[in-house]
This record gives structure tokens, C-alpha cells and sequence, in this order.
């Protein structure tokens, strides 16, 4: 992902706001419907029957690292796909790919697949990019620059996540399709979400409303774990994951299903505008989210934190702790299907019971204002573009 926004992309970043304000104010509605209702769900009763293993998560990122940069086109980035189809046909996935020329690169996208038995009542989108980035461009060290990073938390966190996932999907009862996407070219030289871009172009527009949602998980290892509201995203996706972080004690402030003081980990007060991959998906309309952590090391100016796109992105930075509360976060919002049945938030007519979370964001909840908040972030989202585009081309 991008924090700034380079020269090559600001004519398309514009594109995407104009897009967002657009779909902003005709407040696009999906028409799919769900047999089970997040509503209806008592969410602290599946708390205690949550599967996600971090430690499993963690020895993932180290598996990752292990096999070396996972760049497009390359051996290590092929070697990587060989293993995770084996691993997740084995456990009853579709697995296929998709393959696209995007500058000078060979990329690949891999989805695999799962179906419930009886009728599916459309898709949800996991996904985390597996490439790494080729250069180590924020190293302190200058000739440190031109290296691979090792890519602990950006990405293979994000990675390690929904292979975890991947083993207690099938067993968790859903009625709709889980495609867990493996996205290729985030994060290469100058270019960004390349694959997402690549997948969204060529969705059609069946598919487009078949999908209930997108949720991007990406630098979500960090062992000092602070995620944050990340702009564009979906409103109900965003006050569903402070729902879910409340229940497992990541929100401070509020007091989690055990009666537990919450932990500073869900920080949506925080807002930061990142040119992600699920900003594709979400221009066509698909309610989407980007969950991630934009501080990794220390804070410094105008980058995600002192490890970012550096040498030092190493899996001691990452730790299962941290992979385990984002895993155990999404699988309870697969189970009670938080990322899916949202429709009913969308009309307007938003049914979220008042929970000690809603104290905790902004007025993002307010039937009232929900538009209003909707186009407010996007305008800030906006003017975050318009600084950081000045702030870019101010550089020497
Ligand atoms: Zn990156």
C-alpha cells in the first residue's frame, strides 16, 4: 500500500475520489440477502469458540519470509503458490488463478474457493496481497535501498492470516462463498495494487453484485498492534469491526464479553487515507475495508512507521499475539456474519444496538448523519489526497 501518492498515480487517485463522492451520494445498495442475521447473533456466546491460532499465524510469516522475496514472476512467488493450492485443495478449496501483464510484470492472482453445501447467498472477499516489495526504498541505510524487503508484516501477516483462517472456514457453517483472494503486485517500485486493479477491471457486473463485501487485511502482525480507520472504506464494515473488537477486548475504553477492560488495539478514532487494494473494489460499489496497521516501528513523517518498507520488516517484529487477535476478529465476523449481512445498514434504516463501542467512534452511527459522515470522510479523504499530492511534489 501508499501513503503518498505519486506523480503517475494522482491523475487516477482523483479519479477514484470523484468516483467515491459519487457513489457516496447515490448511496449504491447491494440487493443480497442472507438467511442468518448479524443481528440476531449473540456474538459473546461464539467468543469462546473461536479456533484462530496465532501461534500457527506466526510460524506462516516465518514460512513466508523463509522462502525469500515473494516478487511477480519470480520462482520464490511461484514456489509460494505450488505450496498454499496443495495446502488449501487438500482442505477443499477451489483454487485457480488469473494471470496479467502490468507494466513489466507477470502477475498472478490466486483465489481459492469455498462453497457451501446447500444455496450460497453470494461471496465475501478476503484478501492480502502475497508479493513483497522489491526495494527496501525507507531503509536508513542507503545501501540497504535497492534490496527486497523481507516482507514479515508487509505482507506475509496479512497472508498468514487468511491461511489460518482458511482451516476453520469450512467448518464454521456459513451460507455463502468465501473466496480468499492472494493478490499479486501491491507493492512493487512505483506501482501499486496492481492485482486488485487487474481483478476489479475484469469483474462483470453479475459478479459485482453477487459480493457481499471486501475485507483487506494488510500489516496486521505488528507486535505492537494499532489499527486504524482507514479511508475509503464502508461505514457499516467499520462500526461492525469496533463491534467485534469491543467483544474481544481490542477497543479502549469499553469492556469486553468477559468483563475485561479493552486493550488499545482498534484505534478508528484515527483516520489515515491509504491507497490500498481494497479501494478497487470499493469504487464499483462493493462495501469494503481495509483493516491494517499503519504505525509499524516507530512513528516518522509521511510513511507507515521506521520498519516500513525496510530491511527491518523481520518476523521478530511480528508476533502471534498480534496475528491471533486480527484472526480471531474475522472469524468471529465470519461467524456472525458481520461483513456480510449488511443491506439493512445500507437503506438507512440502521439497526446497530448502541454498544459500549459506539461511545468510543464518531457519529459514524448516527442514522441521521450517516450520509452526511459518509461524504465528510470522503471530503477528508479528499483534502488528505490534495496534501499529499503538494506534500509529494514538494520533494526535492
Ligand atoms: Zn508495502
Amino acid at each position: 500500500m501508499h501513503r503518498g501518492v505519486s506523480p503517475r498515480t494522482t491523475s487516477r487517485t482523483a479519479l477514484f475520489t470523484c468516483l467515491a463522492i459519487v457513489l457516496a451520494t447515490t448511496m449504491v445498495q447491494g440487493t443480497l440477502s442472507t438467511a442468518e442475521s448479524y443481528q440476531g447473533i449473540d456474538r459473546c456466546a461464539l467468543v469462546e469458540t473461536l479456533q484462530f491460532n496465532g501461534q500457527a499465524a506466526n510460524a506462516s510469516v516465518q514460512w513466508q519470509v523463509d522462502l525469500g522475496p515473494r516478487l511477480p514472476g519470480s520462482e520464490v512467488s511461484a514456489n509460494f503458490r505450488e505450496a498454499i493450492t496443495e495446502n488449501l485443495t487438500a482442505l477443499d478449496y477451489e483454487v485457480s488463478t488469473q494471470e496479467h501483464q502490468r507494466y513489466d510484470m507477470n502477475l498472478t492472482n490466486l483465489f481459492a474457493k469455498w462453497s457451501p453445501d446447500g444455496t450460497s447467498s453470494g461471496l465475501l472477499v478476503l484478501s492480502a496481497h502475497y508479493d513483497s516489495r522489491n526495494i527496501a526504498d525507507q531503509d536508513t541505510n542507503e545501501s540497504n535501498r535497492s534490496q527486497p524487503v523481507p516482507g514479515a508484516n508487509d505482507a506475509a501477516s496479512g497472508v498468514a492470516v487468511l491461511l489460518e483462517l482458511a482451516k476453520h472456514i469450512p467448518s464454521m457453517g456459513l451460507n455463502h462463498d468465501v473466496i480468499l483472494f492472494f493478490n499479486d503486485a501491491e507493492d512493487q517500485d512505483q506501482q501499486y495494487t496492481l492485482g486488485a486493479e487487474a481483478w476489479a477491471e475484469n469483474l462483470t457486473e453479475e459478479e459485482v453484485a453477487s459480493i457481499h463485501a471486501f475485507v483487506l487485511l494488510d500489516m496486521v502482525g505488528d507486535a505492537d498492534l494499532q489499527l486504524h480507520n482507514i479511508l475509503p472504506g464502508n461505514d457499516t464494515l467499520k462500526s461492525r469491526v469496533v463491534d467485534l473488537a469491543t467483544d474481544l477486548g481490542m477497543v479502549n475504553g469499553t469492556v469486553d464479553c468477559s468483563g475485561a477492560a479493552g486493550e488499545d488495539i482498534v484505534q478508528y478514532d484515527t483516520l489515515v487515507g491509504v491507497l490500498d487494494d481494497h479501494v478497487h473494489p470499493h469504487e464499483l460499489g462493493i462495501p469494503s475495508i481495509d483493516i491494517m496497521d499503519t504505525t509499524y516501528g516507530e512513528p516518522k513523517p509521511y510513511t507507515f512507521g521506521s520498519y516500513w518498507h525496510t530491511m527491518e520488516d523481520t518476523p521478530d517484529k511480528v508476533s502471534a499475539e498480534s496475528l491471533g487477535a486480527v484472526g480471531r476478529l474475522v472469524e468471529l465476523g465470519l461467524r456472525t456474519y458481520a461483513f456480510v449481512d449488511i443491506a439493512e445498514d445500507l437503506d438507512g434504516e440502521n439497526t446497530t444496538e448502541p454498544t459500549e463501542s459506539s461511545n468510543n467512534t464518531e457519529s459514524e452511527e448516527d442514522t441521521g448523519s450517516k450520509s452526511l459522515a459518509a461524504l465528510a470522510a470522503i471530503g477528508l479523504f479528499s483534502v488528505l489526497t490534495l496534501i499529499l499530492v503538494v506534500e509529494w511534489k514538494g520533494k526535492p
